[in-house]
């Protein structure tokens, strides 16, 4: 990760990144561990893997790693993890939102318990971190907060309804926080990827060959990035460079936006 890209050490500050365990949440952690932050990871995966990656992380400049496994769907393990953070820490300097998960199905067909799921995880716990952190960064006078959206936070796609939903609420959350906090040296912004290299769509390439008959290619060009008109896909350590962008002092005049990294896919 580049060092010149913040152009700032995170030493003494500590960041929480909910959803960290993989994908774009994991390149978050690395690059924010990597300039000296202490971090918080959570997520759900296999033990060892992930206490493996803690010391990863930990290994980048000395730094604390500490792990935090709770369900953030629900209010109550919220707390205890932001308790966690705080009594490790004394408190969260850079927040970043990221869990997240989709469920595709139309509507009328859309499982209620999946659509209840998506809205506490990819929004309801955003603002449950937010009201939890928002004390110590004001204390502090010092504060960064960032949501991983998605282009699915400016435009809608079907069959995708608690996403998009959620998504778009995110968008409108982070506008809010960052009035409430402008005075306060706390910036408050979203991230919006499009289709991002992680596991989780690479996973999906060979049923969608095999549904489909199509080649590898003919996947990822006419199925994944069809709306993607750069046909690629945007990297972790990319998402990751905007965060330490929007962390650092040259960024403080930023807040309340929504920076796309898609492509171009919301310029259509
Ligand atoms: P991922 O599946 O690799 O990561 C999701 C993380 O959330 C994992 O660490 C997982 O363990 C964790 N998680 C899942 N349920 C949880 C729960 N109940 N409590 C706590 N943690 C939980 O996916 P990713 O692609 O890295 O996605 C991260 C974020 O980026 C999500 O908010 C997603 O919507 C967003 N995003 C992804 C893409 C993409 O193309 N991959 C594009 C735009 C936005």
């Amino acid at each position: 990760m580049s060092k010149s890209l913040s152009g700032q050490n995170f030493a003494g500050k500590t960041a929480l990144i909910t959803g960290s365990t993989s994908g774009i949440g994991l390149a978050y952690a690395k690059a924010l561990a990597g300039e000296g932050a202490n971090v918080v990871i959570n997520g759900f995966g296999d033990a060892d893997a992930i206490e493996k990656e803690r010391a990863g992380l930990e290994a980048l400049s000395g730094a604390k790693a500490l792990y935090s496994g709770h369900d953030l769907t629900r209010t109550d393990q919220i707390e205890a993890m932001m308790q966690e953070a705080a009594d490790a820490f004394g408190g969260v300097d850079i927040l970043i939102n990221n869990a997240g998960m989709q469920h595709v199905a139309p509507v009328e067909e859309f499982p209620v318990d999946k659509w209840n799921l998506i809205i506490a995880l990819n929004l309801n716990s955003a603002f449950h971190t937010s009201r939890l952190a928002i004390p110590y960064m004001k204390r502090k006078k010092w504060g960064r907060i960032i949501q991983t959206a998605s282009a699915h936070s400016l435009t809608a796609s079907p069959y995708k309804s608690a996403y998009v939903t959620a998504k778009h609420g995110l968008a409108g959350f982070t506008k809010t926080l960052a009035l409430e906090l402008a005075t306060f040296g706390i910036t408050a912004n979203c991230i919006s990827p499009g289709y991002v290299w992680t596991p989780l769509v690479e996973n999906q390439i060979p049923d969608t060959m095999k549904a489909r008959g199509m080649t590898r290619e003919q996947v990822m060009n006419d199925v994944l990035l069809a709306g993607q008109p750069t046909k690629q896909f945007v990297t972790v350590e990319q998402v990751a460079s905007m965060a330490l962008y929007l962390c650092s002092d040259a960024a403080a005049n930023i807040t309340g936006a929504n920076m796309s990294i898609d492509g171009g896919w919301t310029a259509q």
